[in-house]
């Protein structure tokens, strides 16, 4: 992500995708490259896919968007039947190239490759006690403590290693995994981050961060990797095995409903886009405010604008026009450019938003850098109101699990109230969802993590700890 992309951006920073692969007779880096690309949106920064024929294992990987790290040169040079990747953005461990997974080592038992989404909260005592053990580490990556710990792990079989391991990571984890003859996915006992596994047409299978990166692999059967469990892709059928018990309650990321998984992602057995379309209604509910118009802030607000219009019969209209790709680029704009900031990333349809009063729909305000201008570009149109409305609670508190949200001094809203946010993004009115309305749309009472709103995290964190605290050693 670029220095502009920083100041163009306000949502909380997705963290990883990842994909497992078993298909023989299929070019297995060709299929994880395109299910790679359905996950691009969970993380820009870099890419890599590892794949394995059955005796040797090979590598490519590199910062970059997906596209821009391969070409068909190198996955030409990527031939199996066996194939995990990952799509990045830095959550343990800063941007740099070392940190780019999967990580490939060779191991006592045959080559050992990983990739991870999620972060673990006891990272800095593992990774101590590695050092300790006189084992070097090369990059900052709580990924990295990971893959040496599973390397080490005395047991029998990679599944009964990977089980121990399981017992002493504390906190996110939803993993692929490739042996020689395997890959495996494995998702911590709390379920924070998603992981589905499919059915391949070609007979294989494939497991995914999200429902719609199988669907584009042609996936049938897609189930969860339910949390706790080892999901085992290999020659023989699926093997399922519960490998830790399911923690009581869960507490899979509620943010998956709000930002992070595409509309089209099934989360919890509920489609992402229905659950987004219900926060709108819910909105409704909890606002009292006459407007012209309802728009949201393309993309992941969308389907709560049309919840919202629906409900409250106020006309939904396209206010903005997001240039995707604007961002997306390591190319840094000029001067003059960058100080047209998020107007070079959003142009107004101004006949939609002229004369009327508007009601702007967002999915969240982190540090608070893109709302206002925001609301300056529907003013500059000729809106006569802007009301923002939320579709979450106010973020008062950073998060731990594997979400870049920075610490709580970078929060807008920890220690300032709504009116001062309103105020301070110069809005007409600003209404957040509440929290009990953010989990009727979710259709749950318990089993999520709400952390980032209310504080009370479901494992304990060293609140002093930062995302990048292994920098000190690597400068
Ligand atoms: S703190 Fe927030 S972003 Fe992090 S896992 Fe919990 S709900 Fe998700």
């Amino acid at each position: 992500m670029t220095d502009f992309d920083k100041l163009t951006e306000d949502s909380p920073k997705e963290e990883c995708g990842v994909i497992g692969i078993f298909a023989p007779n299929e070019d297995v880096a060709r299929m994880a490259f395109f299910g790679l690309f359905a996950l691009q949106h969970r993380g820009q920064e870099a890419a890599g896919i590892a794949v394995s024929n059955g005796k040797t294992m090979s590598m490519y990987k590199n910062v970059g968007l997906i596209s821009q790290v391969f070409g068909p040169h190198t996955l030409d040079g990527l031939k199996g039947h066996y194939a995990i990747g990952h799509t990045r953005y830095s959550t343990t461990g800063s941007s740099l190239a070392r940190n780019v997974q999967p990580f490939m080592i060779e191991t006592i038992h045959g080559p050992l490759a990983l990739g991870h989404n999620g972060n673990l909260v006891n990272s800095t005592e593992l990774r101590q006690r590695l050092l300790e053990d006189g084992v070097g580490l090369s990059s900052s990556s709580d990924t990295e403590v990971m893959t040496m710990m599973l390397a080490r792990a005395k047991d029998e079989t990679w599944n009964e290693r990977i089980q121990c391991c399981m017992k002493e990571w504390v906190g996110a984890y939803s993993l692929v995994i490739l042996t020689r003859d395997c890959v495996y996915a494995a998702r911590d006992p709390w379920g924070f981050r998603p992981l589905c596994v499919g059915l391949l047409p070609s007979g294989g299978y494939a497991a995914a961060s999200e429902t719609g990166a199988l669907h584009t692999l042609g996936c049938e059967a897609i189930r969860e990797v339910n949390p706790g469990e080892i999901v085992t892709l290999s020659d023989n059928a699926l093997v399922v095995h519960q490998a830790l018990k399911p923690h009581e309650p869960l507490a899979r990321c509620v943010f998956e409903n709000i930002y992070f998984a595409r509309h089209d992602h099934v989360w919890d057995g509920q489609s992402v886009h229905h659950v987004r379309q219900r926060l709108g209604e819910e909105l409704t509910r909890e606002m009292n405010i006459q407007a012209d118009v309802v728009i949201p802030v393309p993309d992941s607000s969308i389907p709560a604008a049309i919840g919202f219009s629906r409900l409250s019969g106020i006309p939904y209209n396209d206010g903005f026009v997001k240039n995707r790709f604007v961002g997306r680029t390591f190319i840094e704009p000029t001067d003059s450019l960058r100080k047209r900031g998020v107007a070079m990333k959003y142009n107004v349809i101004n006949e939609n938003v002229l004369d009327k009063r508007v009601i702007m729909i967002d999915d969240s305000i982190v540090r608070g850098n893109t709302t206002g201008p925001l609301i300056k570009l529907l003013r500059n149109a000729g809106a006569k109101e802007v009301h923002v409305a939320i579709t979450c609670p106010p973020i008062t508190h950073p998060c731990f699990m594997g979400v870049d949200m920075g610490s709580h001094e970078d929060l807008i809203a920890h220690k300032r109230t709504v009116v001062e946010i309103c105020r301070m993004v110069d809005a007409d009115s600003l209404t957040y969802l509440s929290l009990e309305g953010m989990m009727r749309a979710v259709g749950r009472t318990e089993g999520y993590c709400q952390a980032c709103f209310t504080g009370r995290y479901p494992i304990e964190v060293d609140l002093e700890s930062i995302k990048t605290g292994f920098e000190k050693s690597f400068g």
